[in-house]
C-alpha cells in the first residue's frame, strides 16, 4: 500500500496535468498534484479538505456545478472545457474530465483531470480563420471553384452555382462528369487520372443545356482521406465571343460587312472542290466601279463609303444566296456563280448586275448613276484554282475598261498578255477606222443676243457592232495610247467637211463647224496639209472649219506647232481653245498663237450663276476675249439662268443641253430647220 502510494505520487507530479480527488459524499479534496493546487493558488497541503466551490471559486462554481449531478447521481464521465482568461488578454482553454470513481458497486469519489488544451483550440482556431479566409476568397473571386475528391464533387463556391445554373446543394455529391459535355469526358478524366496541374480547355453544360467553355486550372491538395482537387473555373464565352469577333473582323470587309479577299479565296477553294466533286462549272465575275474615284474626290469619302455600302447591298440582292459576293478591297468586288451555269446564264446575271447597280442612287442628297465593268472567268476552262480565275477575271475585267467602261468581258486566252490584249483593242479599233464604225453628232452654238444659229461642233462616237455607241471619253484616251488617234481624226475631219458642205449646197444655213484634235494629232502628222488636202477635197470653205485645241496641246507642243498654227491660219481656218479655263489660262501663249476664239469651260458655267467665284472667273474670261479682240463661247449651258447670266456678261454665244444635245446628222438637219422658223429674240 505504502509503494503503490508512493507510485501515484510520483504519476501525480510527473504528468503536466492537473489532477485531484474529491470525496464523494462531501465533494472535499481528498488529494491534488502539485499543478492543480498551484493552479488554484494553494499548497498540496492547504488544499486538501476543501470543496470544490472554495477551490475553484465562486464564479467558476457557478460556470460548473451543473456537471456534476451528471457525476455524482448518473455515475457518468463527463468531459468539458473552459476559457480562462490570465493576464496580457491571453487565454487559455482548460478541459476538464471529472470521472466518477466506483469500486464494489459502491460510488468512492471522483477524479478531476485538467489538461491545458489551448494549443489544440488555437489550431482549430487557424483552421476556421483560415477556412474562413478561403470562403472569403471563393466568394470574393468571379471565378467558379469546385473541390472534389475523385470526381465527386464536395464543395463549390457561388460562383460555380452562377457558372452551371446548380445549386450548390444539387451539385454536392454529383460527379463532376456530369456537367461535362460528352465529346469533352475522357479529356477530363485522363487529366484528373494523371494528376496534372496544367490549364487545359473544356466544355461545360448549363443546367439550361447551354454549352460554355471554360479554362481549368486544377491542384491536387493530399487531405486525410484521399486526395481533393480543386479546380477553378474560367468562363471563355466572352473571349470565344471576342475570338470570333476577331475571326469575322478578319475575314470581312468591315465597311460592307462582305467576306474579304482572305475569305474569299477559302469560300472559293471550297466552292472549286465541291465543283470538282460534283463536275459543274463556276463563274468568277470581277466589277469595279467605273470613276469611283471621281465620286470619292467629287463629293466625299463619306458618300463613296455610302456608294460602296449600296453597291454591296445591290450585289448581294441580285444573286442568289448559294452564290458568292465579297470585297476585294478598293471598289472592287467579286461574285462567284455556282451551280453550273453556263456562259449564257453568266451573261444573263452580268446584265441583271449591271442594271441594279446602274439604278441611280441617293448619297447625301445628290443623285448618282454609276456604272461597272466587269471581267469573267469561268471554272474549269480558265483556270482551276482561286488565284488562276481571280486573276483571269481581273486581266478581263481590265480588257472590258480599256475597251470603254460600263462593259464586260469574259476570260480568254489571247487576253493573258498585255501586248497580245493590246493588239485586239488596236484590231478592234483598226476595224472600226477602216469600216467606217464612226458617226459624227453635231451640237449646235447660239448667238446668246437672239439665239440666232452661229456654228456646229462636230464631236466623233463610236458604232461598235456589239457595245452600241460608244462616246469618245472611253475611246479617244484608248486612240491616242495605240496611235489610232490620226486616222481616227482624219475621217472626223473629211466627214465634218463634207457634211457641212452637204448642208450648204442644200440650202442650209452657212454656219463653220468645229473639229476637235489631239495634241498627239500635231506631233504625228502634218495637220495643216491634211487639212488643206479635206477642203480641198470637200470643196469647203475655210472660213467654215473651226479647230478645236486645248491649252495643253498649246504648250506641250513647242516651235513646231507654232508653224502649223500659222499655217493653218494661213489657209482661213480658225483656231479655238477648249476647255479654256481649265489648263494653264496664259496670256502669253494667247498673244504668240494666231488665235481666234475661247470656250469658256463647262465647269465654270455649271457653278454659274449661285457660286460668285465662278461668275467671277466668266467675267473675267470675257472681258479678256474682249480686250484681245477673241470670240467667246460659253460650253455647257443647261439652264435659262446660265444662258441670261451669260447674256447680261456679255458672252456672246453659247452651246449646251440647253439649246441642243449633240444630234446625229438627220436630227441636226431637222433641227436647223426648226430653228431656222423659231421667232428670234429681239
Ligand atoms: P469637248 O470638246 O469639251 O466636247 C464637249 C462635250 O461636252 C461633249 O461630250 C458634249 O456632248 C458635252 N456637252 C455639251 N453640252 C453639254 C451640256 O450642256 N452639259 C453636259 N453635261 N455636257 C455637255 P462628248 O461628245 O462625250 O465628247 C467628249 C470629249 O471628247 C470632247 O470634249 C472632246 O474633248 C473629245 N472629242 C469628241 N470628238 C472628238 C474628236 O473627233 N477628236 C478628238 N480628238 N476628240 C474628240
Ligand atoms: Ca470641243
Ligand atoms: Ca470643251
Amino acid at each position: 500500500m505504502q509503494d503503490s502510494d508512493s507510485i501515484l505520487q510520483l504519476i501525480a507530479d510527473t504528468t503536466p496535468a492537473l489532477l485531484a480527488y474529491f470525496d464523494a459524499q462531501t465533494l472535499r479534496c481528498r488529494f491534488a498534484n502539485a499543478s492543480y493546487a498551484h493552479h488554484f493558488g494553494f499548497t498540496m497541503q492547504s488544499i486538501v479538505g476543501r470543496t470544490v466551490q472554495e477551490i475553484a471559486g465562486d464564479a467558476v462554481w457557478q460556470e460548473i456545478r451543473g456537471y456534476f449531478p451528471r457525476v455524482l447521481v448518473d455515475q457518468e464521465s463527463v468531459r468539458y472545457t473552459r476559457e480562462v482568461l490570465r493576464g496580457q488578454g491571453d487565454t487559455q482553454y482548460l478541459e476538464t474530465v471529472l470521472r466518477p470513481h466506483v469500486a464494489n458497486g459502491e460510488f468512492k469519489g471522483l477524479v478531476a483531470l485538467v489538461t491545458d488544451v489551448s494549443h489544440h483550440y488555437r489550431l482549430a482556431q487557424q483552421m476556421r480563420d483560415s477556412e474562413e479566409r478561403m470562403r472569403k476568397f471563393a466568394e470574393i473571386t468571379t471565378e467558379a471553384i469546385v473541390l472534389h475528391q475523385g470526381g465527386i464533387i464536395m464543395d463549390g463556391n457561388d460562383a460555380l452555382a452562377r457558372l452551371t445554373g446548380y445549386r450548390l446543394e444539387e451539385l454536392h455529391g454529383q460527379h463532376v462528369l456530369d456537367y461535362i459535355a460528352a465529346e469533352f469526358r475522357a479529356q477530363v478524366l485522363e487529366h484528373g487520372r494523371g494528376g496534372r496541374e496544367d490549364c487545359y480547355e473544356s466544355m461545360l453544360v448549363h443546367k439550361s443545356g447551354r454549352r460554355i467553355p471554360v479554362e481549368l486550372a486544377v491542384k491536387s491538395m493530399p487531405g486525410t482521406d484521399g486526395h481533393f482537387r480543386i479546380v477553378l473555373l474560367r468562363d471563355l464565352t466572352a473571349s470565344r465571343e471576342a475570338q470570333e469577333h476577331m475571326d469575322f473582323l478578319a475575314q470581312h470587309d468591315l465597311l460592307t460587312r462582305l467576306p474579304n479577299r482572305a475569305r474569299l479565296h477559302q469560300l472559293l477553294k471550297e466552292a472549286l472542290s465541291q465543283a470538282t466533286a460534283q463536275r459543274e462549272s463556276l463563274a468568277i465575275l470581277y466589277l469595279d466601279i467605273d470613276h469611283f474615284k471621281a465620286v470619292n474626290d467629287s463629293l466625299s469619302h463619306h458618300a463613296g463609303d455610302l456608294l460602296l455600302c449600296e453597291m454591296a447591298r445591290r450585289l448581294r440582292s441580285t444573286v442568289r444566296p448559294q452564290d458568292l459576293v465579297a470585297r476585294m478591297g478598293g471598289d472592287d468586288f467579286v461574285v462567284v456563280l455556282t451551280g453550273h451555269p453556263t456562259p449564257q446564264e453568266t451573261e444573263a446575271m452580268a446584265t441583271q448586275l449591271y442594271q441594279a447597280v446602274e439604278t441611280p442612287c441617293n448619297l447625301d442628297g445628290t443623285q448618282l448613276v454609276v456604272s461597272l465593268s466587269m471581267g469573267i472567268a469561268m471554272f474549269p476552262s480558265n483556270g482551276e484554282t482561286p488565284e488562276k480565275l481571280l486573276s483571269n477575271a481581273e486581266a478581263a475585267m481590265h480588257m472590258a475598261k480599256d475597251i470603254g467602261r460600263r462593259s464586260f468581258q469574259f476570260y480568254t486566252a489571247t487576253l493573258e498578255s498585255r501586248s497580245t490584249r493590246m493588239l485586239m483593242q488596236e484590231q478592234q479599233l483598226r476595224q472600226a477606222v477602216e469600216q467606217g464604225e464612226f458617226e459624227l453628232h453635231y451640237q449646235p452654238q447660239i448667238a446668246t443676243a437672239d439665239g440666232a444659229l452661229t456654228g456646229l461642233e462636230a464631236l466623233v462616237r463610236w458604232r461598235h457592232p456589239q457595245r452600241g455607241l460608244v462616246y469618245p471619253n472611253e475611246f479617244i484616251g484608248l486612240a491616242e495610247s495605240l496611235g489610232l488617234i490620226s486616222e481616227v481624226g482624219r475621217w472626223v475631219l473629211r466627214q465634218a467637211c463634207r457634211q457641212v458642205k452637204d448642208w450648204q449646197n442644200a440650202g442650209f444655213p452657212v454656219v463653220p463647224v468645229a473639229i476637235n484634235l489631239s495634241a498627239q494629232e500635231f506631233l504625228q502628222r502634218d495637220v495643216a496639209q491634211d487639212v488643206a488636202q479635206a477642203l480641198w477635197e470637200t470643196g469647203l470653205d475655210a472660213r467654215y472649219l473651226h479647230i478645236e485645241l486645248t491649252e495643253s496641246t498649246l504648250m506641250q507642243s513647242g516651235g513646231q506647232m507654232s508653224d502649223t498654227l500659222h499655217a493653218l491660219k494661213a489657209l482661213g481656218v480658225s483656231l479655238a481653245i477648249d476647255d479654256f479655263g481649265t489648263g494653264y489660262s496664259s496670256l502669253a501663249y494667247l498673244r504668240r498663237h494666231p488665235i481666234d476664239k475661247l470656250k469658256i469651260d463647262r465647269t465654270f458655267v455649271t457653278d454659274v450663276p449661285h457660286d460668285p467665284d465662278a461668275t467671277a472667273i466668266v467675267n473675267a474670261i470675257v472681258q479678256m476675249s474682249h480686250s484681245l479682240h477673241l470670240q467667246i463661247v460659253a460650253e455647257g449651258v443647261e439652264t435659262p439662268e446660265q444662258l441670261d447670266l451669260l447674256r447680261s456678261l456679255d458672252c456672246t454665244e453659247a452651246q449646251g443641253y440647253l439649246i441642243s444635245r449633240p444630234l446625229p446628222a438627220d436630227q441636226t438637219l431637222a433641227w436647223m430647220s426648226q430653228h431656222l422658223n423659231k421667232p428670234r429674240r429681239k
